[in-house]
């Protein structure tokens, strides 16, 4: 029984209800709560930020269905060098970091491996092609239907060369749910009226969509929460046993179950119960005007695929979002990331001015790009669900809908297999 819990009216008594506790109020954490509340579970929900600037708020909210293929992927490692920071593109392995990336990059290499890699896909296909229709249900359950926008995306490339291997591409990928096709001549025009450097072509995709404002999302999944019962915590977690938790104050508190949803973070407070999680921080950049901007509001998110930048028009601003930079989650910020991001915005000549917020994230990754969704064995009740690297935000919701079958022992639409954590011996 949470120690915090309150009563909710004309609900059964606390005593009644079955009790958890979720570590880490991020959107995985956030979702994963709500859905165990729907499930009739008296949930404490434990986030360490007053005003979280986690991942979860910071992305480029993509609910990206099209990216069915696993990172960790046979091409991905023949790209590898060409995909180099020094080079031009996007990753980041920055030297003094050289004892987080090079454990990490091994592992990644090995879950590159082609049987390795076909099962990944397999699993990773199966859980995204249940994302955009448990969004649905979310932003329904949430009442705010217009928080979700499935209006597809848009892919440029700016020289003949890139649009035709960029297009062969996305012709031989899986793309999941989620359908392409060319741009028709009006629409480039229109995109080349829209950006400053030349667009020799662009795809427009359909079924993936994006979250109209983050803000949004966060302030209305927890006022839901609250509003039906939920207690949230300001709080620290320093540590979990079985059925506890014990914050950094020195305070604890029981529940039937304790779910770790804490993005990078979560490796750590499952490091007690034996369980492997090679886990590293892909930290990414963005840069963000306020709301009043010249981009219409209601363009869909672009990727300029030349550039590795996905800019995405919000309620609260446009945001471009970029890097992928392998490191400790607490290491300083690189202010070379947002010099390079503002490089591409000049060349491009995007509305984002020199007074655009900077911010820098981590995506929870482990090294076949698989979340980590699952039970800890040997224990009465902990659970974790963490590790969604580039997907976090599109595989919220069902994977908060996985973990309520998961506790209730019902059976999932996904088999879990593939998620759990064992798979790191
Ligand atoms: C630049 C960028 C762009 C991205 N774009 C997209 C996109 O378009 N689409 C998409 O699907 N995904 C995207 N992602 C990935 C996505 O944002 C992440 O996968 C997702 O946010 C992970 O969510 P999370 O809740 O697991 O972790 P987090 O967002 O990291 O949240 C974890 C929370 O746990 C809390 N916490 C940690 N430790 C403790 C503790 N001990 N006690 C209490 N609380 C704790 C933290 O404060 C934090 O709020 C992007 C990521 C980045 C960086």
């Amino acid at each position: 029984m949470t120690s915090l819990m309150p009563k909710p009216e004309n609900s059964p008594s606390a005593s009644d209800r079955r009790t958890a506790i979720v570590v880490g109020g991020g959107v995985i954490g956030t979702t994963t709560a709500l859905a165990l509340q729907r499930a009739g579970w008296a949930v404490t929900l434990i986030e360490a930020e007053e005003t979280p600037r986690a991942a979860s708020w910071g992305n480029a909210g993509h609910i990206a269905t099209e990216q069915a293929e696993p990172i960790a992927s046979p091409a991905m490692v023949r790209g590898f060098a060409k995909r180099l920071f020094v080079r031009g593109g996007a990753l980041a392995l920055p030297p003094r970091e050289i004892a987080t990336w090079l454990p990490f990059s091994l592992r990644l290499l090995k879950a590159a491996r082609p049987a390795r890699y076909e099962r990944a896909h397999q699993a990773l296909a199966a859980l995204l092609a249940q994302a955009m229709p448990a969004w649905q249900r979310h932003v329904a359950a949430l009442g705010e239907p217009d928080l979700l926008r499935p209006d597809g995306h848009v892919v440029l490339w700016e020289t003949p060369e890139s649009a035709a291997r960029g297009l062969a591409n996305w012709q031989a990928a899986d793309t999941g749910t989620a359908r392409f096709r060319p741009l028709t001549e009006a629409e480039l025009q229109d995109w080349r009226a829209r950006v400053r450097a030349p667009i020799a072509g662009g795809i427009r995709f359909e079924g993936s969509g994006q979250i109209a404002d983050p803000t949004r999302l966060a302030e209305t999944t927890t006022a839901r929460f609250v509003a039906d019962g939920g207690t949230r915590l300001v709080a620290r977690v320093a540590s979990i046993g079985d059925g506890e938790v014990r914050l950094t104050d020195d305070r604890r508190l029981t529940a039937d179950q304790i779910v770790v949803t804490a993005g990078v973070a979560s490796a750590a407070l499952l490091r007690p119960f034996g369980l492997k999680a090679p886990i590293i921080a892909e930290r990414g950049y963005h840069l963000q005007t306020g709301p009043d901007v010249d981009w219409p509001a209601d363009l869909p998110p672009v990727v300029f695929e030349d550039r590795s930048m996905i800019v995405t028009r919000f309620a609260e601003g446009l945001r471009a979002a970029s890097i992928v930079e392998f490191a400790r989650a607490q290491a300083k910020p690189d202010p070379a990331k947002w010099n390079r991001l503002r490089r591409h915005i000049t060349a491009l000549g995007l509305p984002i001015g020199a007074d655009a917020k900077p911010w820098m994230g981590a995506r929870p990754t482990l090294p076949d790009y698989l979340p980590a969704i699952g039970r800890v064995p040997r224990t009465k009740g902990v659970s974790y669900a963490f590790g969604h690297n580039h997907l976090g935000l599109t595989l919220a919701p069902i994977t908060g809908e996985l973990v309520a079958a998961m506790l209730e022992g019902a059976t999932t639409a996904t088999p879990m297999q593939s998620f759990a954590l064992e798979r790191f011996g």
